[in-house]
């Protein structure tokens, strides 16, 4: 059995094509997954667990005939999607993983985070995620009607604010010294992330120990890639070709 990883699928209803493929992941995992890791942003954009618009009804269907296969959805918030809530995990069935989880991948402690946390170089974008990621601002966002939401969303796209929002949040890669302090509190020689759309693999020594930081791509272009581990290691491979690879 293998565990999958997979990050900034960036779903909308403008990429129907992406949402298919994700569909066909969805069920392809089922089939010979026990573990699917979701690292956030599989949606360009959440604007609450009320939006029913495409293609949230459909990914979260794909989901959740996952989650009944029997196999495990974990799924952690991106930059993108963070006001996933309740209702979305009771619909899909996956588990909401914290922003840093460790995991036990084949014997190895594997810390997991999405990655705009590493990338601590953009204290503009820091601050603008602690002020988005306070419960109190997400409440108050949150009991607007859904088209002011939008509004709000499409004004900081577009506005001043584009810098911190839309314009390019991967456009920074993270911070060495950020990877090997928190690789280093949380005891981990590997670690797995996405965010930046740089999908690599990272070897380095830090504090006398060798380390690896994975990091996945992303589904804006054709690569779509993803992560499958089994007992022989991490294979990189496209989603496409998982799809269409059943010993995957
Ligand atoms: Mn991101």
């Amino acid at each position: 059995m293998s565990c999958v990883f997979a990050s900034d699928l960036h779903l909308s209803a403008g990429s129907p094509e992406k949402v298919d493929l994700f569909d066909a992941f969805m069920r392809r995992s089922a089939q010979t997954a026990q573990a699917l890791y979701l690292l956030g942003d599989v949606f360009e954009i959440w604007l609450g667990d009320d939006d029913q618009s495409a293609p949230n009804p459909g990914v979260i269907r794909a989901m959740r005939q996952f989650s009944n296969s029997g196999a495990r959805l974990f799924v952690m918030c991106g930059n993108r999607d963070f006001l996933i809530g309740a209702n979305f995990i009771k619909e899909t069935g996956a588990t909401l993983l914290p922003d840093w989880q460790i995991i036990d991948l084949v014997a190895t402690p594997t810390l997991l985070t999405h990655g705009d946390l590493l990338c601590t170089k953009d204290v503009e974008y820091q601050a603008f995620r602690q002020y988005v990621r306070d419960p109190k601002n997400q409440a108050d966002f949150l009991a607007l009607p859904l088209p002011e939401r939008r509004q709000v969303a499409a004004k900081m796209r577009s506005g001043t604010q584009a810098s911190m929002l839309e314009k390019d949040d991967f456009i920074m890669d993270v911070e060495q010294s950020t990877v090997e302090r928190v690789m280093a509190e949380h005891g981990v020689a590997q670690l797995i992330h996405g965010h930046t759309h740089r999908p690599a693999t990272h070897q380095f020594k830090s504090d006398g120990v060798q380390r690896e930081r994975i990091v996945l791509g992303d589904w804006y272009g054709d690569a779509c890639s993803i992560i499958v581990s089994t007992d022989d290691g991490l294979t990189r491979m496209s989603a496409a070709e998982f799809v269409a690879n059943a010993s995957a």
